[in-house]
């Protein structure tokens, strides 16, 4: 029998009534000859709630007991699931992600899946039983700590567990009915796509479309793990994140651009009057890695050359963003800055689009839309299937939209339905 791997996100399973509207669809893919296993986030805003439990008692908790923490929340939904689905008269067995073998390194809050194991989950689907997996955790292969894999990652549990396990298809399951050409909670007339290529899906996921996990995108392209993003709430078909081009799709229907993405999760330091000599750059990023933070766009300015001095600015996650300042305080008597500057009103709009290799012109529309919309860009950065602009936090709805607009994403008719869930 073909493997069918489900994921459940948060607002599908927020209360009593979703388990068991969840529980409903997945024996009747049972029924429909499947063998299922179901990937399954913590109920609603559980994640989040634990999380300022956490602040109340510690600002600063430790990560191994935070990891503790947050994996409570998919032990619940997971036995709870099982319970939905033996009341349905099947046979059902949840796991926590170590009892599904899902091997991490030590890394707490963003620990990377190293090893998969799935013998469990493969003798519970051999005994006709359907495997119910807590989503987003792992344990370490040296410290033996149950770890978490990032927020959003329940999404990565499922593909690599898909992957694992040679399921045929993972379904990932939302509150919205799959990928659009923007955030339907910000766009109304957003359009939904049918297909996207794992190319554009890495951007748009890298860019802050909180649809799909980052790293969920890498192993479906990795393994060719056939992912299609749809509503739990619905029946319509969704989208397809699929490695090639639209198949039989000729330039002409080929859309320049699959969307826009936004992230208002970032922050930016800029760090002011640094002498513009060789190593200091080096320097000042290496104490940024010792601290293990991300950084994502860096811009140097030309230095002024009576001073000959520079500004060095970048963003990185709001998340580690004290982290960061700490760390570079540490260094001004060394670099001899003059001062940080630390500023976390700013959010990021991306366009994303594999015809923007093809198209000239496509910087000069998105530059010329933010003007109209009377947004001042404050950083840029691009790839070559993207750009990037950091923008006023303020600004981001206004940018998304012109954006959206200018390049004629809008739909006629409204398809952007948000079924569930808190955006938050
Ligand atoms: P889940 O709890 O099911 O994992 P998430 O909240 O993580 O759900 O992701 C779904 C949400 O992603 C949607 O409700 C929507 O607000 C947001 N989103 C952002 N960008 C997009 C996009 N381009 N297409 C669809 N949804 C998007
Ligand atoms: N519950 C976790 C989170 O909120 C994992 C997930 O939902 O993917 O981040
Ligand atoms: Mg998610």
């Amino acid at each position: 029998m073909s493997i069918v791997v489900q994921k459940y996100g948060g607002s599908s399973v927020a209360d009593a009534d979703g388990i068991k509207r969840v529980a409903q669809r997945i024996v009747e893919t049972r029924q429909a000859g499947h063998d299922v296993v179901v990937v399954v986030s913590a109920m609603g805003d559980t994640t989040d709630e634990l999380r300022d439990l956490a602040e109340q008692v510690s600002p600063t908790p430790e990560p191994r007991e935070l990891d503790m923490l947050l994996t409570a929340g998919e032990r619940i939904s997971m036995a709870l699931l099982a319970m939905a689905i033996a009341q349905l008269g099947h046979k059902a067995q949840s796991f926590t992600g170590s009892q599904a073998g899902v091997i991490t390194d030590s890394a707490h809050g963003k620990a990377k899946i190293i090893d998969i194991t799935p013998g469990r989950i493969e003798k519970a689907i051999s005994q006709g039983a359907i495997a119910i997996v807590a989503g987003f955790q792992g344990v370490s292969q040296d410290t033996k700590d149950i770890t978490t894999l990032g927020r959003g990652a329940s999404d990565t549990t499922a593909v690599a567990l898909a992957a694992a396990l040679g399921a045929e298809v993972c379904e990932i399951y939302t509150d919205v009915d799959g990928v659009f050409t923007a955030d339907p909670r910000l766009v109304t007339s957003a359009r939904k796509l049918d297909r996207v290529s794992t190319e554009e899906m890495l951007e748009l996921a890298a860019s802050g479309a909180k649809i799909l996990h980052l790293r969920c995108v890498e192993y479906a392209r990795r393994y060719a793990i056939p992912v299609h993003v749809r509503s739990s709430f619905s029946q319509k078909e969704g989208t397809w994140i699929l490695p090639d081009p639209p198949e039989g799709a000729d330039d002409m229907e080929q859309a320049i651009i699959a969307g826009i993405a936004h992230d208002r999760s970032e922050a930016k330091i800029t760090v002011v009057g640094v002498p513009d000599k060789v190593g200091e750059a080096a320097r000042i990023f290496e104490a940024l890695a010792e601290v293990e933070v991300n950084l994502d766009m860096v811009v140097q300015n030309v230095s002024a050359q009576a001073t000959g001095l520079t500004d060095i600015s970048f963003t990185l996650p709001r998340d580690d963003g004290q982290t960061a300042m700490a760390a570079l305080a540490r260094l001004q008597s060394e670099v001899g800055y003059d001062r940080l500057a630390y500023d976390d009103e700013i959010g990021k709009v991306s366009l994303i689009g594999a015809g923007m290799r093809s198209h000239p012109g496509i910087t000069a529309r998105f530059f010329a839309a933010l003007a109209n919309a009377g947004v001042n860009i404050e950083m840029i950065s691009t790839s070559e299937i993207r750009i990037s602009v950091v923008v006023d936090e303020a600004d981001v709805s206004a940018a998304v939209q012109a954006t959206h607009t200018a390049f004629d994403l809008d739909s006629a008719e409204v398809e952007a339905v948000v079924y569930g869930g808190t955006g938050r």
